[in-house]
């Protein structure tokens, strides 16, 4: 064993001894990053389809985002909201010009941005109509983030076990189904609240019709309609939003994080007219929020996910990577189903090779491409936006060598 893999075997078990032990993660410690690649502390290379997450969406130490870091870094770090400051001053204001939004909220996580919709939205509906009207309608599959409101959005049992007693005036309506939805709708529902395409919940898109039925009825019934785009906005799909592929719908808040940052912890939610200025003076607030480093960085990554050019080289390598995924399916039919978009892509493992996600994950990762699953039946591809063809050509290669074990 070299000195360096020493080091590393060295820092995975210091790493799983004091860790709480909710992540169990894999046994590798990177030490730097380049553009697509990761290098682990024994030196290994790795080509990185999973941006953290969806998170790097610039890659690893990108030029622009290094530059915009330096410079904050030397003016600036942090002076709460108590005050102003230049950068998210000028961010707010970008979005509020590049978007529906009228006014935007600062804050530190997908989770958090998510929080704050969900406080609008109650605010919202107490204000105009009755307290009564505080149903926050989410659907199957979903995933909104870890805090004790948002978890309790996400509809799935198993992120709620344990957990109870859970906050009250939540709803689970079925994906992608307008009419289960329709039979929920009342008047003491005051948003709706999805993910135009699902992440954890397998990479499922919801289908352009559903999202253009869901605000007419939205507006039926005095609802709000949200979407969490923590995951499939910010350019992730080809589009600004997601939400834009469907034509002529206007949502009332839209939440953000994850790419946005470009790897700096920063979310936002964004508040179209109707619910601009429901957060009244002193009722919602983060330390964090906002933080000027943050927001500096985030401006970068802004103003290439609006640039129309930027956005169709996405969509275009979206569709060599499925069309490469494609083409492993056809000679190994190991998946069922290619989908997603953009560069937010799913490749659904068929049944009869049953739930083999996570050992698809380690035999990649062995091989050198990092790839990450939504379940265990789905494997989830979020390279970031500036990952090169040659590039997208390598990953395909480890994963037709690693879908081969499998014909
Ligand atoms: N919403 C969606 C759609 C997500 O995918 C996630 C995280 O995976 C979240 C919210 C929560 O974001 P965070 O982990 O930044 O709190």
């Amino acid at each position: 064993m070299t000195q360096n893999s020493a080091r590393q075997a060295q820092l995975i078990e210091l790493g799983h001894r004091s860790y709480s032990p909710n992540y169990n993660p894999r046994d590798v410690v990177f030490a730097r990053g380049s553009g697509s690649l990761l290098w682990d502390v024994a030196g290994k290379q790795y080509l990185d389809f999973g941006s953290g997450i969806g998170v790097n969406c610039l890659g690893h130490r990108n030029e622009q985002l290094l530059e915009a870091l330096r410079s904050q870094t030397n003016r600036l770090w942090h002076t709460s909201n108590v005050y102003f400051s230049e950068p998210p001053v000028l961010l707010a204001a970008q979005l509020v010009e590049k978007t529906f939004a009228e006014r935007v909220f600062f804050s530190n996580s997908g989770a958090e941005a998510n929080e704050a919709a969900i406080k609008v939205a109650r605010k919202y509906a107490s204000a105009n109509f009755t307290d009564a009207k505080h149903t926050i309608v989410t659907f199957q599959g979903s995933f909104h983030g870890r805090t004790i409101a948002t978890v309790t959005a996400t509809a799935q049992p198993k992120y709620h076990q344990g957990f109870a007693p859970l906050p009250q005036g939540f709803k689970y309506s079925e994906f992608d189904d307008i009419d289960a939805l329709r039979e929920l709708m009342n008047n003491s529902v005051c948003a709706v609240l999805l993910e135009p395409i699902q992440g954890e919940g397998g990479v499922r898109p919801f289908s352009i019709d559903f999202l253009q039925q869901v605000r007419k009825l939205c507006d039926q019934h005095d609802a709000l309609l949200i979407f969490d785009e923590v995951q499939c906005g910010t350019g992730r799909s080809g589009k600004l939003f997601a939400y834009q592929w469907a034509e002529d719908v206007v949502p009332d808040i839209v939440t953000i994080a994850k790419a946005f940052g470009g790897g700096l912890p920063i979310g936002a939610t964004l508040l179209g007219e109707k619910v601009a200025d429901t957060l009244n003076l002193g009722s919602h607030g983060s330390t964090f929020g906002g933080n000027p480093i943050c927001c500096e960085v985030a401006r970068v990554v802004f103003d290439k996910v609006t640039n129309d050019r930027f956005l169709a080289q996405i969509t275009a390598k979206g569709q060599l990577l499925r069309n490469c995924l494609r083409e492993i399916q056809s000679e190994y039919g190991i998946f069922e189903d290619i989908r997603g978009k953009g560069l937010m892509i799913g490749a659904q493992i068929t049944a009869d090779h049953g739930e083999i996600a996570g050992e698809i994950l380690r035999a990649s990762m062995q091989k050198g491409l990092l790839v990450l699953q939504s379940g265990n039946s789905v494997i989830r591809l979020l390279p970031p936006y500036t990952v090169s063809q040659e590039e997208i050509k390598q990953a395909k290669e480890i994963l037709a060598d690693v879908a081969s074990a499998y014909r």
